[in-house]
C-alpha cells in the first residue's frame, strides 16, 4: 500500500437552494438546506483513500460541531486524522453556498484553515518526512505551501502542487515541486498569461494542465502529449480536479509512468463527474478497475 500525505484545507459546505437569491436587506424563503463536507484538502484525502492509498491528512478544524463532523467524515473514509488538531475558540472553515437561478454564489470563510501555519507543519513534520508523496493545494496560507515545499525537497519527498484556487507563486516553489497541476484558468494566472504551450515547454514532465472533458496535457521533453478524458454523461463536475489530483498522486506513488498515471487520473476524474457532489462522486478502486 502506498502512503500519501495531504496538507490542506477542510470545510463544511452549507448549501441552500432557493428560487432566487435575496437582495440586500431582503429575506426570501428557501427550499432546502444541506451540510456537506468539503475543502480541497479533505476532498483530495478522501479521493486518495478510496483509491486504495494509506492517507494522512495535515490540517486544522475549529472546536465547533462542524469540526467534529469534518473529522468524522475523514475517519469514516479511512483517512488518518492524527495530524488534524482542532484550534481552540475558532470556527471551522465553512463555505456558504446559495444555489438559485441556475447558478451558485459562495462565501468562503477560512476559519481554522488559516492555522495551518509553517509552525504547525514543524510540529507535524513526521507526516511529511515518512510518506511516498505529498499533495498540497492553495486554500491554506502561501507561507505554509512554501515551507512544505522546502521540507519536501530537504527530505527528497516528491511534492504535487495543485495550484488551486488560482494565485501566482514564486519560481522557487515551482522549482521545488515534482508536479504542478493547474486547470486552464489557473495556468493562465500562474504564468501571467504566457501561452500554455510555452509554459509546458519550460517545465517538461512537471507541468500538467487539466482541460476538463478533454483530459490533461503535458510536454514530455520533445512533444506535447494530450491524455484524453473518458467520454461520460457529466452530471456535476464539482471536485473533478480534486479526484484527478488524488488519483494522479496514487498512481505516481505506485510507480506508474507519466502517461499511465494520467490515464488513471482521467479515469477516476471522469467517473467522478457522473455523480452529484464533490466527495459523492469520488470512485472506489474496485469501480475504477471495472472501467478499464
Ligand atoms: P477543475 O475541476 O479543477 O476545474 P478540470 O475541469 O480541468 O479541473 O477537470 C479535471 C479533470 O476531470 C479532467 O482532466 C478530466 O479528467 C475530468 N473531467 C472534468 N470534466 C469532465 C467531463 N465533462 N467529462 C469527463 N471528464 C471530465
Amino acid at each position: 500500500m502506498v502512503h500519501i500525505t495531504v496538507i490542506g484545507s477542510c470545510s463544511m459546505d452549507l448549501v441552500v437552494t432557493a428560487e432566487r437569491r435575496p437582495l440586500a436587506g431582503e429575506t426570501v424563503i428557501g427550499n432546502s438546506f444541506q451540510t456537506v463536507p468539503g475543502g480541497k484538502g479533505a476532498n483530495q484525502a478522501v479521493a486518495a483513500a478510496r483509491l486504495g492509498a494509506e492517507v494522512t491528512m495535515v490540517g486544522r478544524v475549529g472546536d465547533d460541531v462542524y469540526g467534529e463532523k469534518i473529522l468524522e467524515n475523514l475517519r469514516k473514509n479511512g483517512v488518518n486524522i492524527q495530524f488534524m488538531m482542532p484550534v481552540a475558540n475558532c470556527a471551522s472553515g465553512t463555505a456558504h453556498i446559495t444555489l438559485a437561478e441556475g447558478d451558485n454564489s459562495i462565501i468562503f470563510v477560512k476559519g481554522a484553515n488559516d492555522f495551518v501555519t509553517p509552525e504547525y507543519l514543524e510540529k507535524t513534520e513526521e507526516a511529511v518526512t515518512s510518506t511516498d508523496i505529498v499533495l498540497i493545494q492553495q486554500e491554506i496560507p502561501v507561507k505554509t505551501v512554501e515551507y512544505a515545499a522546502e521540507l519536501c525537497s530537504r527530505h527528497r519527498i516528491p511534492l504535487l502542487l495543485n495550484p488551486a484556487p488560482a494565485r501566482s507563486v514564486s519560481g522557487e516553489l515551482i522549482g521545488r515541486a515534482a508536479f504542478i497541476t493547474p486547470n486552464e484558468h489557473e495556468c493562465d494566472v500562474l504564468f501571467n498569461g504566457m501561452p500554455r504551450s510555452e509554459a509546458l515547454k519550460q517545465f517538461p514532465n512537471k507541468l500538467i494542465i487539466t482541460e476538463g472533458k478533454n483530459g490533461a496535457r503535458f510536454f514530455n521533453g520533445s512533444r506535447e502529449i494530450v491524455v484524453p478524458a473518458f467520454p461520460v454523461e457529466a452530471v456535476d463536475t464539482t471536485g473533478a480536479g480534486d479526484t484527478f489530483n488524488a488519483a494522479f498522486a496514487v498512481a505516481v506513488a505506485e510507480g506508474k509512468k507519466m502517461e499511465e498515471a494520467l490515464r488513471f487520473a482521467n479515469r477516476a476524474a471522469s467517473l467522478s463527474v457522473t455523480k452529484f457532489g464533490a466527495q459523492g462522486g469520488m470512485p472506489f478502486r474496485e469501480e475504477l478497475e471495472k472501467h478499464r
